[in-house]
């Protein structure tokens, strides 16, 4: 295969595609011969506002390399705005082969202060916004026998984070909605694979800074570019990586890491079943010894990128 074909005739949906993490995906992805809708509602950080600009320079990124773009400004978290990005892949381009669910806000708050609207606006964008997105192009990825998924997911939610219990579900969620995909898509010659990225973008200037720790946990990732992590999703949509689904990938720099998946640590039997006293002075005090600490992902990614 020829570098730069390898996704050539995929048309692509590349959700929050207009900074970061997405913008560097969809402009990867073109690189590699896909035509691609790229959305971006344009907001802060947060998900107050909108803003065309965005989405229209990636367009132009992506046109002034020859590729080809068209740019879409809705929010994902509308079920039947998603419905028409896919309409518009498939208007403008013929086909939606793509869908990568990357769009994305934080409100980071302790969880005794978090608002129901800090937990719907995020919930919203990343959950749903990616259920959307992929119930509208699951009925062309059936008709078609065909079709791959990327979802963003995170290690605040695969491993812990302080302040991002919003964030933290909806990344899980995320998790979990990629597993199914995959499972009631495998039959349609469908597959589903997740991303756990560490990149600098504006998103992580947000993280909280106040302590020397946090200060130089984000001088490490601003080491980490956007554009090490389009090349995993690139590779993850092209025909040739056809068994690869169901699985997190997290990707720094030059690391690639296959995450593990739940599955049981430590079984304790009891013939004539269990008591609550017996449980607390037998079963919990056997599986101590497994349990797992209140790490968060700086505690399980300890050394620099490389
Ligand atoms: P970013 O803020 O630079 O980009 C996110 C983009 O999503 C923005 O351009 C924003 O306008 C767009 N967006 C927000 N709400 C939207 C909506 N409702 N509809 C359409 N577009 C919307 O952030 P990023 O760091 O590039 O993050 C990209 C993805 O990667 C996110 O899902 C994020 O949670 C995930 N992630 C990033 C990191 C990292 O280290 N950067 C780590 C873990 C996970």
């Amino acid at each position: 295969m020829s570098e730069g074909k390898m996704l050539d005739g995929k048309v692509a949906l590349v959700t929050g595609a207009g900074r970061g993490v997405g913008a560097e995906i969809a402009k990867m992805m073109a690189s590699r011969g896909a035509k691609v809708i790229v959305n971006d509602l344009g907001g802060t950080a947060d998900g107050e506002g909108a803003d065309q600009i965005p989405a229209m320079e990636t367009v132009k990124a992506i046109r002034d390399a020859g590729g080809e773009a068209e740019a879409n400004f809705d929010s994902v978290s509308d079920f039947n705005a998603a419905q028409k990005m896919v309409d518009q892949a498939v208007d403008t381009f013929g086909s939606i082969d793509i869908i990568v669910n990357n769009a994305g806000i934080l409100r980071d708050v302790i969880f005794h202060k978090m608002t129901e609207d800090d937990w719907d606006s995020v919930i919203n964008v990343h959950l749903k916004g990616s259920f959307n997105t992929s119930r509208a192009a699951a009925t062309h990825f059936r008709e078609q026998g065909s079709g791959a998924f990327v979802h963003m997911t995170s290690t605040s939610g695969l491993i812990g984070n302080f302040g991002q219990a919003n964030y933290a579900a909806a990344k899980l969620g995320i998790v979990g909605l990629s597993k199914s995909l995959a499972l009631d898509m495998s039959r349609f010659g469908v597959r589903s694979n997740c991303i756990s990225p560490f990149a600098w973008s504006r998103m992580i200037g947000t993280i909280p800074m106040s302590t020397p720790e946090e200060k130089a946990r984000v001088e490490k990732i601003k080491q980490m570019t956007p554009d090490k992590i389009a090349v995993v999703a690139a590779a993850l949509c092209a025909d040739t990586a056809h068994n690869v689904t169901g699985q997190v990938f997290a990707v720094r720099n030059n690391e690639i890491f296959l995450m593990s998946q739940h599955r049981p640590l430590r079984g304790m039997q009891e013939g004539a079943g269990w008591t609550p006293e017996s449980i607390v002075d037998h079963a919990f005090p056997a599986m101590a010894p497994n349990f797992y600490p209140l790490d968060r992902s700086a505690d399980v990614f300890t050394w620099d990128p490389v």
